[in-house]
């Protein structure tokens, strides 16, 4: 660190908390007198459902698998078996735990693959798309969602080009079964990440992870694939049913290049910058054995991070018990966050392309406040919770979820962890240049 910096974060005077994120430089305060708000998201009165409308609330509803694009993989019974390319026959066959089709409005669309960088459908995804066509139900489940697409672009394609981009996209939805609760009477009773079991967790998680690697590997102009969840409307979701959305894009963007940078002057910066920090105030919220969660210091929003521990780099390098131990924190807090607050939950990882060791990270964020003219004004964010008491209320709610057993065994929360725990060791299996190498720089 440069002399004359201010410190990460410090508490003055009078109770005002200031932070500046170590990795990106955003500044935050948080004022006293505003932490006690509600967090919950301002809803509608809850109504009574019908019987039946639990399951066809929105388009991700299980009843109503026809208005989303042909099914990728789906994950079938207590083993989450996975079965591919369900034909839209036989949908209603089995019930999917979770499964995984292109998105309907992509950020990033098939025609921007084919038109920048000449990206030609491989022969499997032409023979799928042939084969979809060939049924009646097949055709009309294609022409409805053409006619969708085709009324928000302004553009009509043939049915043969519709079917191509629909099933050879590389911007999907990993979608679970419940919209609500099993046997939930109101529509506010929200099956959110934390309401799952640790296991059902569990597959979600290594199901995205597998997601975003045959995402990569299908797709060869792709620098990233973006990960994240985003929960309820405040948060940016469309609809209230738990799903989490893999985008291809062929840069990762400025934050991970200034990273980079970073990093090529000291492989350890997640180390020095992130968990000794944590340690050093008091931040670790829980760990298990394979991953950590900190309160993050700098963010916009109230910032939970779960870091994996593992010497892996990329999610999908992680083995199953590395990604089970991500996934039991993530889930972990989740539940202590509870179903009615709104929030992004995004990943973070090592680009394939990348030079440099980076952890797979992922950053679950409370959308509980909205930069307003302040923050556009000064560039200093207002954050009503500060890292202490983020996870003073994290730590609280996690003792009393493992008290009844709704977390995941072996998890240690808050004093329960000890320093070793924050020690990451995703730079241990690099072979690069020694950390003050002059031409590391990238
Ligand atoms: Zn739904």
């Amino acid at each position: 660190m440069s002399t004359g910096a201010p410190p990460p974060i410090r508490r003055l005077p009078d109770g005002t908390v200031k932070q500046l994120g170590p990795l990106t430089g955003t500044r935050v305060w948080t004022v006293p007198g505003r932490a006690n708000r509600p967090l919950a998201a301002a809803r509608t009165e809850p109504r009574h459902l019908a019987p039946g409308e639990s399951d066809r609330l929105c388009a991700f509803c299980v009843d109503r698998q026809l208005e989303t694009t042909p099914e990728k993989v789906r994950l079938v019974g207590p083993d989450f078996t996975p079965i591919t390319h369900v034909p839209p026959a036989r949908l209603r066959d089995t019930t999917p735990e979770f499964r995984r089709f292109g998105n309907l409005f992509e950020i990033v669309s098939a025609e921007y693959w084919r038109e920048n960088h000449g990206f030609r459908q491989p022969s499997t995804i032409v023979e799928w798309a042939r084969e979809y066509l060939s049924t009646a139900e097949g055709r009309a489940h294609i022409a409805a969602l053409a006619d969708i697409r085709a009324a928000a672009s302004g553009v009509a394609v043939s049915l043969e080009e519709a079917a191509l981009d629909l099933l050879g996209g590389s911007h999907d939805v990993i979608v679970a079964r419940r919209h609500v609760l099993d046997g939930a009477t109101t529509d506010d009773q929200l099956a959110s990440s934390g309401t799952l079991t640790p296991d059902e967790h569990a597959a979600y998680t290594a199901f995205t992870v597998r997601s975003l690697a045959e995402i990569q590997a299908a797709q060869p102009h792709a620098a990233y694939v973006a990960v994240f969840q985003n929960w309820l409307r405040p948060a940016g979701a469309s609809f209230e049913h738990l799903h989490k959305q893999l985008v291809a894009i062929d840069e990762h963007g400025p934050q991970v290049d200034h990273e980079l940078r970073l990093l090529s002057h000291d492989r350890l910066l997640y180390q020095h910058e992130i968990a000794d920090l944590a340690v050093a105030e008091g931040l670790v919220v829980a760990a298990t054995d394979g991953a950590v969660a900190f309160a993050g210091v700098g963010h916009r929003y109230p910032t939970l991070e779960v870091y994996s521990t593992s010497t892996a780099n990329l999610p999908q390098e992680h083995s199953p018990a590395g990604i089970r131990a991500v996934s039991d924190l993530v889930h972990a807090l989740h539940a202590a966050t509870g179903p009615l607050v709104p929030t992004n939950e995004e990943w973070h990882y090592r680009p394939p392309g990348a030079p440099w060791p980076m952890p797979w990270r992922i950053m679950l964020k409370w959308r509980v406040s909205t930069p307003a003219g302040f923050e556009g004004g000064t560039k200093i964010y207002v954050n009503t919770i500060d890292p202490w008491e983020l996870r003073r209320r994290t730590v609280a709610e996690l003792e009393r979820l493992q008290a009844e057993g709704l977390i995941a065994p072996g998890i240690r929360v808050g004093d329960a962890c000890t320093p070793e725990d924050a020690h990451l060791r995703y730079a241990e299996s690099d072979d690069g240049a020694a950390p003050d190498d002059p031409d590391g720089e990238w």
